[in-house]
């Protein structure tokens, strides 16, 4: 068996787990929380703490580590394993800095992935789209991601950024989306859109089981209020009726998207995830009944509508498949060059 140190990077939070890459069992897994505005430093200790408590849980003592993954939400260049850009965390963190801080904690070296194309290799690995060799795969959190298998690889497209799904404009004209664009899915069906749309509503005078915890929303600081995908689940579970309405109007959003998405590229399979699918079963059940009140007869007669099946955990595992897959071509890669080099002498 090959263990394989996996890590999910975001703007909020730090996952990362010890994963058997044969099998697909995450055999550890820690958590911790962070915020861009507490600095680079504090993020890349708390990284090196996730780090620790997913080793010390697989008992490392008396395992060997076989390489370490991390998918990070941001653009990444492959070729050099570094962070060019990521809109939600600190500048000292682009380049090499979270490989090399892993590389530190971990004794391997981290090979870097962007965070969908961690979490959508993940679910075609071990979760949802196992045994499926054509699907598409949505993400719902932050923004909005999402990934194309084809033939049982990951579709890349031109300049390899096929499956921006987030980035499909919806409403000319419309809503300020965090890339600069306008209208996009996004700015109307992640999370934070939703709690946007929440916040501008409680602005003006609307109440909220959620007001408890924001006494003074302000819409334009949507990004820093401390309502995840948990607290949205709780107001729904309690009856919050804006935040219901503000869910189903994201949801109604979701589902033309993805409505979109089946008529024009009319796969047999969408898997749904992140934080907000994961948490609000309304908000998932909603979308997809969308897509098949919308998209084209044809087509929607047969797609089917799944949640990922490794939940948060879909980045985790996919980082570390896909650490292992790529360390083992490096290995095979310089052994060639190797026997190159030898037979030419
Ligand atoms: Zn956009």
């Amino acid at each position: 068996m090959a263990s394989v140190l996996g890590i999910d990077f975001g703007g909020t939070k730090i996952l990362a787990g010890v994963v058997d890459t044969e099998t697909g069992e995450i055999l550890s897994h820690a958590k911790k929380r962070t915020r861009a505005e507490h600095g680079h430093e504090a993020i890349l200790d708390r990284l090196r703490d996730a780090i620790q408590e997913a080793l010390d849980g697989a008992g490392r003592g008396g395992r060997h580590l076989d390489a370490a993954g991390v998918g990070i939400a941001g653009q990444v260049d492959a070729t050099e394993n570094q962070l060019v850009r990521a809109p939600n965390l600190p500048v000292e963190l682009f380049g090499s800095a979270v490989p090399d801080a892993i590389r530190q904690a971990a004794g391997v070296p981290a090979t870097v992935y962007n965070d969908v194309v961690a979490a959508a290799a993940g679910e075609a690995f071990f979760g949802a789209g196992k045994g499926r060799p054509d699907f598409v795969c949505v993400f719902v959190g932050t923004g909005i991601g999402g990934g194309i298998y084809h033939n049982g690889e990951r579709y890349e497209g031109a300049t390899n950024t096929a499956g921006e799904l987030g980035h499909m404009t919806i409403d000319v004209g419309g809503r300020l989306c965090g890339c600069g664009g306008l209208g996009h899915l996004e700015a109307y069906a992640s999370r934070s859109a939703v709690v946007r749309s929440i916040l501008a509503q409680m602005h003006l005078g609307r109440a909220s089981s959620l007001s408890a915890l924001v006494p003074d929303p302000d819409p334009a600081n949507a990004g820093n209020v401390p309502i995840r995908s948990k607290a949205l689940k709780e107001a729904v579970e309690a009856g919050d009726a804006l935040t219901i309405e503000m869910l189903d109007e994201g949801a109604r959003y979701l589902g033309a998207g993805l409505a979109s998405i089946v008529n024009f590229y009319n796969p047999p399979l969408i898997i749904l995830g992140g934080g907000l699918i994961d948490a609000v079963d309304r908000f998932f059940q909603r979308a997809s009944a969308y897509v098949k009140e919308e998209a084209l007869q044809v087509p929607r007669a047969d797609v089917q509508i799944v949640k990922a099946a490794l939940g948060d955990y879909s980045g985790v595992v996919g980082a570390a498949v896909l650490a292992g897959r790529d360390q083992r071509f490096e290995k095979a890669a310089s052994a060639t060059a190797l026997w190159v080099k030898e037979t030419e002498t």
